[in-house]
C-alpha cells in the first residue's frame, strides 16, 4: 500500500467509498460557496477526505466573533483582518497538501458564479442568504450539477442534497425569497458551534456520496435538525412539477433579472454594494480617502474609518459599509466617499 493509500486507508475500508470511491474523491473539483460557519466544517472535511480541487469563495474577513464557530480560524486571522477564503487555504493547504486549494476572496453574482463553477462536478452551500442561494439553484439545476443546501440558526438547522431531475430543488422546497427582514438571522436568534458542526457534517457526508459516485442513491428529503433538544428527522420532499426552477425551467436570479447588487448582510450592522466598475487603487486616490478618515490599507483591501461608518472598499468594486443596515444610507456613503 502506498503511502497516499495509507492516509485515506480508513476510508477507503468503508465498502460502500472504496478505493473506485477513493478514485472518483481525488479526480473531483467541489465549488465552495460560502466559508464561515457551515463553509470551513465542510472544507476541513473535504480536505481531511482527499478530493481533488476546493475552490473557495468568500467575501468576509476574518473577525473576532466568528471564532466561537468557525473551525478553521486563529485569533490571528481575526487580529489581521484575513480574508476568509485566504485563512482557510492556508489552513487546509496545512492539513492536506494534496488537495489543489483554490481561495477566492469574491462576492458570489450571476455575474461571476457561472465563471466559478466552471468544471467543477459539485456545488455546496456555506452561504447565509437566501438570495445567493436561489442564485445557485437556478445555476445547478440549468446547468444539471448537483448541490448541498445546508442552513443553520440557534440550536437547529436544515440540510437538502439537490440532484437535478431526480430530486426536488431549493425552489421546490422554497418557491420565493422571502421578504428582507421577515426571518431571523444569526444575528437575532444567535447560532451554536454544535448545530455548525451537525450541518456541515451532513452535508460533507452527502458530497463524499454524490463525488464517489453514489448521487443516484439520494432520496428526496429535507434533512432536519436541533441539537439541543438532541433530535433529528427526515421530511420527504417530493419535486414540485410547476417549480419556476426545475419544473419549468425559468432562472431569473442566474440571468439577473431577481439580483440586486446591494445588499444587507446577514449578521452584522452594514450594506454591501457592488459598484459596476473596479477601484483603481493609487497613492492619490489613499492620499484623498485620508482626507475623510481614518485609512488602512492591504493587499486584499482599502478601508476607511470616518466617525460614523467604516468603509471596507475591495478592487473588484465592492464595498462594505459598517454602522448602517440602511442601502440608500450605504449609497450615499460610498457616494460621499467615492464619487460613484
Ligand atoms: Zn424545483
Amino acid at each position: 500500500m502506498s503511502e497516499a493509500d495509507h492516509r485515506y486507508a480508513r476510508q477507503i475500508r468503508f465498502a460502500p467509498l472504496g478505493e473506485a470511491g477513493q478514485r472518483l474523491l481525488r479526480q473531483s473539483r467541489v465549488l465552495l460557496c460560502g466559508c464561515g460557519a457551515l463553509g470551513t466544517a465542510i472544507a476541513e472535511r473535504l480536505a481531511r477526505s482527499g478530493v481533488g480541487a476546493l475552490r473557495i469563495v468568500d467575501r468576509d474577513w476574518v473577525e473576532w466573533s466568528n471564532l466561537q464557530r468557525q473551525c478553521l480560524f486563529t485569533e490571528r486571522d481575526a487580529a489581521e483582518s484575513i480574508p476568509k477564503a485566504v485563512a482557510a487555504a492556508a489552513a487546509l493547504q496545512a492539513i492536506n497538501s494534496e488537495v489543489d486549494v483554490d481561495p477566492r476572496v469574491e462576492d458570489i453574482s450571476y455575474r461571476n458564479l457561472p465563471a466559478l463553477a466552471e468544471g467543477c462536478d459539485l456545488i455546496l452551500d456555506g452561504t447565509d442568504n437566501f438570495e445567493t442561494r436561489f442564485l445557485l439553484n437556478d445555476y445547478a439545476v440549468s446547468q444539471d450539477i448537483a448541490w448541498v443546501h445546508g442552513g443553520c440558526l440557534g440550536a437547529a438547522g436544515q440540510v437538502l442534497g439537490i440532484i437535478p431531475g431526480k430530486t426536488a430543488c431549493f425552489r421546490c422546497l422554497i418557491p420565493d425569497p422571502p421578504p428582507a427582514g421577515s426571518v431571523e438571522t444569526c444575528d437575532t436568534a444567535g447560532v451554536l458551534a454544535p448545530a455548525v458542526g451537525v450541518v456541515a457534517n451532513w452535508q460533507a457526508a452527502l458530497a463524499l456520496k454524490i463525488l464517489s459516485g453514489h448521487g443516484s442513491e439520494l432520496d428526496s428529503q429535507l434533512v432536519i435538525i436541533d441539537t439541543w433538544n438532541v433530535e433529528s428527522r427526515k421530511l420527504a420532499l417530493p419535486r414540485n412539477p410547476n417549480c419556476p426552477c426545475c419544473g419549468q425551467r425559468r432562472f431569473p436570479f442566474l440571468n439577473g433579472t431577481l439580483s440586486s447588487d446591494t445588499n444587507v448582510l446577514c449578521g452584522k450592522n452594514a450594506v454591501q454594494i457592488h459598484l459596476a466598475t473596479p477601484v483603481a487603487r493609487s497613492t492619490t486616490w489613499s492620499a484623498r480617502l485620508r482626507e475623510a478618515g481614518e485609512v488602512v490599507e492591504n493587499r486584499f483591501f482599502t478601508r476607511l474609518k470616518t466617525p460614523s461608518h467604516t468603509l471596507t472598499i475591495f478592487p473588484d468594486g465592492r464595498v462594505v459599509v459598517e454602522g448602517t443596515t440602511v442601502p440608500a444610507t450605504a449609497r450615499s456613503v460610498v457616494a460621499q466617499v467615492l464619487g460613484m
